[in-house]
């Protein structure tokens, strides 16, 4: 459960920067208990205990092939030109509770998986015989133990199998129902919703009345956080009305590990998140030295069951509200979930054209990464406008060049850093 801290005042009228601004939702965060899951439910998630095994594997002495279960003195010699023929006393299958021993001069039909019979040195695999189930005609001798499986040659009982930490994947999981554990305790993803706020909204897919927009930010901020792996949920539309802003804080809270909002907290006069916020208490509303997403809130609504769920009220502007999921939400969330990295690798490449940045703020450029000609930096080449209403523009961007806050013009040919925005959730 996280314990979100207060947020650090900010001087009035100041602008925060980016790193002061994340540092202190980052603050205010920490991993999400651990939760027991069944196995199905826990790919990719990260372990939160060390697990140890309650049995050896293999459990029992077993047959690595289906073939004949003989001692060595029985066939030695055997060869294509000398066949050994011996008489087949029982046959066991896979599962079988009740193994024969294996006299002398016998041999046992098994199968893969199957126990050993007691006195079995070794297992001819059924391609070296006649395959009979009378008397066996062996062309091959096997040399000792071969084809045999031996108890906890692959995990001993009580050893650690799988240590804290670790991203569950197949694998891991498959070990995990062999030493027979059904459940598992993991972090789990923080759940999301996302609630639009806007009178103008209107949901893709219905008409559009006069002056109404589609709600873009709440598609794409859902999947945003489904792409970090989070259980994410739109809770739909809230028209710019104080009580409906106020019932739809409190009902996502209530089901959330984290809000997020989008829309209404700018200057405007019908800013409504802002207007209810205020009065509620618990959020700061910050201007960031950054572009796009200047307005920007960060802070906790109070759930019924006493938790203190953190909240983003971001701008409203689409281009902006994914920026900053990207510069803010998705290190939270990653926080949340246990992660060890929080952030994007950044990757250096050179300016595909020349631009120009706001002096004292951080600009994230939409951009499209390209292979740099002769093996040399990737390059990256900003795409069309760079409006915060331009979700064309978004769409086709690939990354996001990140231009120092001091820096306020960017040379075709200088070196910059990008973060690709890949898909996923590592
Ligand atoms: P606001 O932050 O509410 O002042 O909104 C800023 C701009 O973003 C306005 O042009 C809004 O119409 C637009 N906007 C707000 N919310 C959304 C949304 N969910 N989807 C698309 N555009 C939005
Ligand atoms: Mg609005």
């Amino acid at each position: 459960m996280p314990t979100p801290g207060p947020m650090p005042t900010p001087t009035p009228g100041a602008l925060r920067t980016v790193d002061e601004h994340l540092a202190g939702c980052l603050a205010a965060v920490d991993v999400l208990a651990p939760v027991d899951v069944a196995l199905a439910d826990a790919l990719d998630l990260l372990l939160a205990e060390p697990v140890r095994s309650a049995l050896d594997l293999p459990r029992f002495d077993n047959s690595a092939m289906d073939g004949y279960a003989v001692r060595l003195a029985d066939v030695a010699g055997a060869a294509p030109g000398t066949p050994v023929a011996l008489p087949v006393r029982g046959d066991v299958a896979a599962g079988a509770a009740a193994v024969p021993p294996l006299a002398a001069g016998t041999a046992v039909r098994i199968m893969t998986g199957a126990p050993l019979p007691s006195g079995t040195e070794a297992v001819v695999p059924v391609e070296w015989t006649d395959a009979r189930t009378d008397t066996v005609t062996i062309t091959r001798a096997p040399d000792p133990g071969q084809f045999l499986r031996h108890a906890g040659e692959d995990v001993r009982d009580g050893e650690e199998v799988l240590a804290a930490g670790i991203r569950l994947a197949p694998r891991h999981l498959a070990l995990l129902a062999a030493v027979g554990r059904a459940t598992v305790s993991v972090h789990p993803r923080p759940r999301v919703v996302v609630i639009s706020s806007g009178s103008e909204l209107t949901p893709a897919g219905e008409p559009l009345p006069p002056g109404h927009i589609h709600d873009s930010n709440g598609p794409g901020l859902v999947a945003a956080a489904r792409d970090l792996g989070s259980p994410a949920r739109h809770a739909g539309i809230v028209a710019d009305d104080a009580d409906a802003v106020r019932a739809a804080l409190a009902d996502a809270a209530a089901h959330a590990d984290l809000v997020v909002t989008s829309g209404g907290v700018s200057a405007g006069a019908y800013d409504t998140v802002k207007a209810v916020l205020r009065d509620l208490g618990g959020v700061t509303f910050t201007k960031v030295a950054m572009q796009p997403g200047m307005p920007q809130g960060f802070g906790t609504l109070a759930a019924p069951d006493g938790r203190a769920v953190p909240v983003f009220t971001l701008p409203g502007n689409p281009v902006s509200s994914l920026v900053s999921f990207e510069v803010f939400v998705r290190p939270v969330l990653r926080r949340l979930a246990g992660e060890a990295t929080l952030h994007r690798p950044a990757v250096p490449a050179v300016a595909g054209a020349s631009w120009s940045s706001p002096a004292g703020r951080r600009q994230f450029v939409r951009a499209t990464l390209a292979p740099g000609p002769d093996g040399g930096p990737p390059v990256a080449m900003p795409v069309g406008g760079q409006g915060s209403h331009l979700v064309a523009d978004l769409a086709a961007a690939d990354c996001l060049v990140v231009v120092p806050d001091a820096v306020t013009a960017v040379a075709a040919g200088s070196p910059v850093t990008c973060l690709p925005l890949e898909r996923g959730r590592r």
